[in-house]
């Protein structure tokens, strides 16, 4: 398997996603948000994972003004936090990213939890905001199958992507076929693990290659037709990160990570949270 490193995955309503995309999640927004946009988009990345509750999308949007790269040419997500979740709340909370991103139109919105009772009327409110043009795709994060069964059933459109946590020690074998049979695209939080990345499988692969266990998993990601967003205000590492584009692992080698799994989370359990 080949892929560029501004190639894009086709989601099912046609719209064209990074494989390879920026986190921003703990980066703060006192210059170090717009700092680590820029040299990211300089090292090559063409797309940036924010959310409301990152608290850092005016130095995101700022970040992207001043890489002097066309808008166009990067893919932006955002999502709805919890709080903010219901029909009207939904829609105010999108136009208050909208405001703080400073541009018209947001490439994807999520739903950030699949909080009860609410994230059904949350997804009306993201499909009006597809239909009425602000929004280039919708997706949800951290929805387990009976999530996307709900809103599948209850709503207009079929979820464009989900994004959940993945990584080598959790690798969602059901949730990723499901995805993959409603044509979900998956898209994987703390890919790196949040740094945990000292296995010994990771660094023998690695070697073989002359790559590190950080390019070993994403570039894993890829060949399982994940979408990923490792997290770095390290210009080196977004470099290191971004450098997984000119080798492929043997399918032996995909295997051997896939059995890592351990139905690990570092994060929350999305059928078992309190925020
Ligand atoms: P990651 O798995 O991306 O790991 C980030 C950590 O790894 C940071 O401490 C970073 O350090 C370090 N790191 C980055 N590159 C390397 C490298 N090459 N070698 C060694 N260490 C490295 O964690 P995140 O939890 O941030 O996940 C990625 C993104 O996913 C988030 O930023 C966010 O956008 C999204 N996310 C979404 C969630 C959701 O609920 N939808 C939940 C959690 C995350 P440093 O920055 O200091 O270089």
């Amino acid at each position: 398997m080949t892929i560029a490193r501004t190639e894009s995955t086709t989601l099912s309503n046609g719209v064209k996603m990074p494989w390879l995309g920026l986190g921003v999640w703990k980066v703060k927004d006192d210059g170090e948000a717009e700092r680590t946009v820029t040299s990211a988009i300089e090292a090559g990345y063409r797309s940036i994972d924010t959310a409301a509750a990152y608290n850092n999308e005016t130095g995101v949007g700022a970040g992207i003004r001043n890489s002097g790269i066309a808008r166009e040419e990067i893919f932006v997500t955002t999502k709805i936090w919890n709080a903010h979740q219901g029909y009207e709340s939904t829609l105010t909370a999108f136009e208050d990213s909208r405001r703080k991103l400073g541009i018209d139109v947001v490439d994807l919105l999520l739903i950030h939890w699949p909080v009860k009772d609410k994230y059904t009327e949350t997804w009306r409110a993201l499909e009006k905001l597809y239909r009425d043009g602000y929004v280039r795709a919708i997706g949800v994060s951290n929805f387990q199958i009976h999530h996307l069964r709900d809103v599948i059933e209850t709503g207009e459109f079929v979820p464009m992507v989900n994004q959940v946590e993945y990584h080598p020690l959790l690798t969602q074998n059901e949730l990723h076929s499901f995805a993959k049979s409603r044509n979900i695209q998956l898209m994987a939080w703390s890919p790196l693990m949040q740094g945990n990345l000292d296995h010994a499988i990771l660094a023998d692969i690695g070697a073989k290659y002359g790559k590190t266990p950080a390019q070993v998993v994403l570039r894993w990601d890829l060949q399982n037709e994940v979408i990923t967003i490792p997290k770095s205000v390290t210009p080196a590492r977004q470099q290191e990160n971004a450098d997984i584009f000119d080798f492929a692992l043997t399918p032996e080698e995909v295997a051997q990570i896939n059995a890592l799994n351990r139905d690990q989370r570092f994060g929350p359990d999305p059928d078992n949270f309190n925020f």
